[in-house]
């Protein structure tokens, strides 16, 4: 029995790890469930798994979560510290990062200290601060299994294959719902036309990512922490059926791709019940369904937030913080309608020119560094308006 937190358990991964806990109730217990502010979600998963303790991001809605859980015995905290603390909690074995943004960064850091297995969603965390985490976790001894199914498809590529050195590694994009699309045609879409994904239901935030190609990007950054790669064993390749979701390449020229339907379950299920594959009744891939599958490579002059992000990659020190920080302000302001698709770009491009270069920056360099991006990130957009 592995016992759970669920960080972001009111999201699309979260709901969906709850989805395997459900179906697998000799293997999971749930001892941890935390959201943002989806309250009425948070209570009802509550009552349903009946946690240990539940955290509230928005300590304006603590009295009512209380309210709802208190009679049953479930502890109910709210706030950033409150999450920190949470995931230290002795009985916690696995922690799964389904938080979006930032916010996940002090939360995987408190729980690797706390010497907690991580199942990490939370993308973000390691673009933004990826040598000092998978340091934490070295020192600690502590695993942390990817859940990003590019990054999930790459560990289970390697499984045995442990002092094979790679080569490089191929990972698969399905390039969005702007796939093709010339940069004159980008400048007039709209959110709810970036906001569908043709082979993906996820969170808002994350499908965004995926439109403007940026999630690639981040994703090559998440790849070169995890697996101790250079910028050149990392390549990018557009594949639109999302079938093949990433290709590890060895010294001797084989390739070992990983492949399936796409759906969330069986990366977020694997990285949760490893090294065990357990049983599902999920669709099975047809192979009638899809006679082709195909390839073609990213266009990054359309798609500039995919080259930006493989130059912060390159910078390396706080660069991917900032190219971060200033995206999810874009994002934000995007699904705001404040900002046009190709903006986004332009913000993360200005940050990245003006905010100062750190080498090697420690937890308070970063915290400053994407304090500043956000702040001129802001100031760019309101100046733009002005003008
Ligand atoms: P989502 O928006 O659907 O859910 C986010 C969850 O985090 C919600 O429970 C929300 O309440 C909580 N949350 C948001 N801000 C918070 C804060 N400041 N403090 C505490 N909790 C907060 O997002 P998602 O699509 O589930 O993505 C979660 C993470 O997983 C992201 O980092 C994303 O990049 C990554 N990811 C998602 C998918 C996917 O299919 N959805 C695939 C790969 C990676
Ligand atoms: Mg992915």
């Amino acid at each position: 029995m592995k016992k759970l937190a669920i960080l972001g358990s009111t999201g699309s991964i979260g709901t969906q790890a709850l989805d395997v806990v459900r179906d697998q109730p000799d293997r999971f217990q749930v001892e941890l469930l935390t959201c943002g502010n989806r309250v009425e979600l948070l209570i009802q998963q509550a009552l349903e798994f009946n946690p240990n303790a539940v955290v509230i991001g928005d300590p304006a809605k603590l009295e009512l979560v209380k309210e709802a859980l208190f009679p049953k015995g479930i502890k109910v905290y709210a706030g950033p510290e409150a999450l920190e603390q949470a995931v230290t909690m002795e009985g916690i074995d696995l922690v799964l990062t389904a938080l979006v943004g930032y916010a996940g960064l002090r939360p995987t850091l408190a729980a690797i200290e706390a010497g907690k297995t991580i199942a990490l969603a939370n993308k973000e965390t390691l673009v933004v601060a990826g040598e000092l985490v998978t340091a934490a976790a070295r020192a600690k001894g502590v695993n942390i299994y990817p859940v990003d199914s590019e990054h999930s498809a790459i560990f289970q590529c390697l499984a045995g294959e442990w002092h094979n050195p790679i080569e490089k590694i191929v990972l698969t994009a399905s390039g969005g719902p702007f796939r093709g699309r010339t940069r004159e045609q980008l400048a007039t879409v709209t959110k709810a036309q970036a906001l569908k994904h043709p082979n993906w239901d996820m969170g808002a935030k994350i499908t965004i990512d995926s439109a403007s190609l940026m999630n690639k990007g981040l994703e090559a950054i998440e790849a070169k922490w995890l697996f101790d790669l250079k910028r050149e064993q990392i390549e990018i390749i557009v594949h639109p059926q999302s079938i093949i979701h990433s290709i590890v390449q060895f010294r001797d020229g084989s390739m070992k791709a990983q492949m399936g339907l796409p759906d969330m379950k069986l990366p977020i299920q694997y990285a949760m019940a490893y090294p065990e594959r357990l049983a599902t009744t999920w669709p099975r891939f047809d192979f009638a369904r899809y006679p082709a599958l195909t390839f073609e490579p990213p266009d990054l002059d359309t798609f500039r937030n995919l080259a930006l992000a493989l130059e912060a990659l390159d910078t390396g020190g706080n660069a991917p913080c900032v190219l971060n920080a200033a995206n999810e302000v874009a994002v934000e302001l995007f699904l705001q309608d404040r900002i046009g698709f190709l903006e986004m770009s332009d913000l993360v491009a200005h940050c990245l020119a003006t905010v100062p270069h750190i080498n090697a920056p420690t937890l308070p360099d970063l915290e400053a560094s994407d304090a500043e991006a956000r702040r001129l990130a802001r100031e760019h957009t309101l100046s733009a308006w002005r003008s």
